[in-house]
């Protein structure tokens, strides 16, 4: 008995088949392209987020987080947390990418004469009375007034918040200037003002 003919009725029949099952899939792509186009739920908009560093949040329990991020807004965190959780609940006005990088808070310079970057290289590998006497002081008594102060202290701030310090107590003259320099430069400041009389 020759089945060919059964067999091609058979293989027209699930042929067909296939040809409408196709086109029902068909009719339903647009409304899955739709739906995966749909714009993901909007988060709480914040200033900044940044996500996927390695935060080291300095809390009680010393928390580190190794897909860590922090959301910022109106110069205030937040929020931190895992990266995951962060972005579902805040969309960032801008982004930072911290793969790779530590997040950590502001350092603190607990002792400093931001002014005297400007003596930075004038004398070094010397005894401190040497450097002092002999160098630092007579330099002080030449070349600092209001104007030097306020512009060492503008660079040493530049640093500072380059580098990640963003705290500074500061001991110097003029501490009007280097008060209005942390100011101008967002950067926090304690004062302390040295009164010393130059031997001239
Ligand atoms: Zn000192």
């Amino acid at each position: 008995m020759d089945q060919r003919p059964f067999n091609r009725t058979t293989s027209a029949s699930q042929a067909s088949r296939v040809r409408v099952g196709l086109l029902r899939l068909l009719c339903l792509l647009p409304a899955v392209a739709i739906l995966s186009c749909a714009p993901p739920r909007a988060g709480e908009p914040v200033d900044l987020l940044i996500h996927g560093a390695l935060v080291v949040t300095m809390d009680a329990a010393d928390t580190v987080l190794e897909d860590g991020a922090v959301a910022v807004k109106g110069g205030e965190i937040v929020a931190v947390g895992p990266s995951a959780a962060v972005r579902r609940e805040y969309r960032g006005n801008k982004t930072i990418d911290g793969n790779g990088r530590l997040l950590v808070p502001g350092m603190i310079n607990t002792h400093g004469h931001a002014a005297m970057t400007l003596f930075r290289g004038l004398a070094d590998d010397m005894p401190l009375k040497t450097w002092l006497e002999d160098f630092i002081w007579p330099a002080e008594a030449e070349f600092m007034n209001a104007n030097s102060v306020r512009l060492g202290t503008d660079l040493a701030i530049a640093e500072m918040l380059r580098s990640g310090t963003t705290t500074f107590n500061d001991m110097y003259f003029f501490m009007d200037e280097v008060g209005e320099a942390a100011i101008m430069k967002k950067a926090r400041e304690l004062a302390a003002e040295i009164r010393r009389k130059f031997k001239k």
